[in-house]
């Protein structure tokens, strides 16, 4: 990245009103993000606070002066890239020791992080899910920042410890960003017996509803124009809220209205339910409010009763079912998706086979599958016995996956020849096409009119349709996507 010595210009905040002009050395952050939604919206915010500093993206590792790497631990697999990625990083950060190196997110936690500082001791931050308050002060305190950047890393602390942001969404993505994703729940605590969730992100705390509908504007200014909600279980957002006291109403509902009279927004999700708190004013939302999309992502994880006990998820296949049929009769063209685990503790070839049953029967829009996987703390890997293979777990996998494939086949077969509305969120380089989905969440692909194939950062291309909604034509159906052309032209 050559010599990096720039002439910056650093914006004040606070008490100095205007701007100062200094010779600075231009300093570069890098995030490196896997794992849930959360996680994208907890890197966003901290990529926003770094330009705020004056720090610029890089996609290069190995030209940050600081690195974040925004974990997540809910399987095995995405722990053991962490763990390599930091392994990676640690003759770099031998190298330029003065370089700043965080660790973030699940894999972090809630807890004391001591046995990781042992364990990985070239880090310097341990940054808990959702929380980077501690990376603006070690910036402030160890003289990595300029006065007036000080001031802003104290804000952006303060900010934070009150549950508020200015600036959400970092400059490099602002007007350029057509999804934005919203916590509004955080933690958990339901205690399945698989999940780690619970032990690293803590308890079920909502964000009081008047910070949500902040960011939500500032969201909306910033060029957003579909806003996912997101939680463990979303649907249980504020009850543990004074300002909803004894309403009757699902407190979702009304933060929904509210976000729904937002203007800039065209479309609105949330997720992810769970099957005992989707109460029928809340479907009825969903129906009423044009906005919001008719999709629902509602795990069942199993089609075995006793399956479902031992992962104590607190419901049967059989009220499953009738979730279902209530959602498809009160939102009226509804997709709904779910999430299984294959292979858990115990799991007999008759209750896989149970679960297959239960997907051939409902012909849910998509299923997301997963390979159990023994975490640590869960009551799953304290009580139970991991018995059944790898190869057993993907080989369930894999037929699960298949027999959802060929119901996806059948049902997005029903697309072709129809006409759809698509918001519009990128443009795919390698297929040189427009790519957006559906309300229902359906992945589509669609030609350029006038000059096909050009890139849209080119000049002399197709009208720039990013973040607009366009009538799509559908010629072509598969399992996981579809492909068209503009209906309009
Ligand atoms: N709170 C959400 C999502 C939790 S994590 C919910 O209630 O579903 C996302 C998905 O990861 C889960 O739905 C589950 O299917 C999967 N998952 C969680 N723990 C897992 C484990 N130990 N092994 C395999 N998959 C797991």
């Amino acid at each position: 990245m050559g010599e990096k010595i720039a002439i910056d210009r650093i914006p004040v905040c606070g008490r100095i009103p205007h701007f100062n002009y200094k010779v600075v050395k231009q300093m570069y952050y890098h995030i490196w993000t896997i794992g849930c939604q959360m996680n994208v919206a907890d890197s966003q915010r901290v990529a926003a606070g770094l330009e705020r500093l004056g720090y610029t993206p890089t996609d290069r590792a190995e030209d940050a002066d600081v690195m974040i790497l925004n974990t997540c631990v809910v399987r095995q697999q995405p722990e053991d890239k962490a763990t390599n990625r930091l392994n990676q990083l640690r003759s770099m950060k031998e190298r330029y020791p003065e370089r700043v190196l965080g660790l973030m997110g699940c894999m972090v936690g809630v807890k004391d992080p001591a046995p990781l500082r042992e364990r990985f001791p070239w880090v310097d931050l341990f940054l808990p899910p959702s929380d980077p308050t501690e990376l603006w002060s070690h910036l402030a305190e160890n003289g990595k920042l300029s006065e007036a950047q000080t001031l802003i890393a104290d804000a952006e602390a303060r900010r934070l410890a009150l549950g508020r942001t200015d600036t959400i969404l970092p400059a490099s993505e602002q007007g350029h960003v057509v999804n934005a994703y919203l916590p509004i729940v955080l933690g958990c605590s339901h205690a399945c017996t698989y999940c780690v969730i619970p032990y690293r992100r803590g308890a079920e705390r909502s964000r009081p509803m008047s910070a949500i509908i902040a960011e939500a504007h500032q969201l909306a200014a910033q060029g957003v124009r579909q806003l996912t909600l997101l939680g463990q279980i979303v649907d249980r957002y504020g009850y543990d809220l004074p300002e909803f006291g004894r309403s009757s109403e699902t407190p979702l509902v009304a933060l929904l209205r509210e976000i729904h009279a937002i203007e800039g927004f065209k479309r609105i999700r949330f997720l992810t339910s769970h099957p005992n708190w989707m109460r029928d004013d809340l479907l009825d939302a969903v129906a009423e409010l044009p906005k919001v999309c008719p999709h629902i992502e509602v795990p069942v994880q199993a089609g075995d009763d006793e399956v479902l006990t031992r992962m104590r998820r607190g419901y049967t296949v059989d009220d499953y079912r009738k979730l279902v049929a209530r959602i498809r009769e009160r939102i009226p063209g509804v997709s709904i998706a779910t999430d299984i685990i294959v292979g858990f503790p115990g799991e007999t070839k008759a209750q896989f086979d149970n679960t297959c049953d239960l997907l051939k029967e409902l012909r849910l829009d998509k299923a997301h599958i997963a390979r159990y996987s023994a975490r640590p703390q869960t009551v799953a890997t304290r009580r139970f016995d991991d018995n059944l293979s790898h190869e057993e777990k993907e080989r369930r996998r894999k037929a699960l996956d298949n027999l959802q494939s060929d119901i996806l086949t059948e049902i997005n077969a029903r697309y072709l020849d129809e006409t759809v509305d698509i918001l519009v969120e990128g443009w795919h380089a390698r297929r040189k096409r427009w790519f957006g989905r559906t309300t229902t969440d359906r992945l589509v692909f669609f030609d350029p009119v006038q000059d096909s194939g050009r890139d849209p950062g080119e000049a002399g291309r197709d009208t720039n349709r990013l973040g607009h909604i366009v009538p799509v034509h559908i010629e072509w159906a598969g399992p996981w996507s579809l492909v068209g052309k503009p209906a309009e032209e």
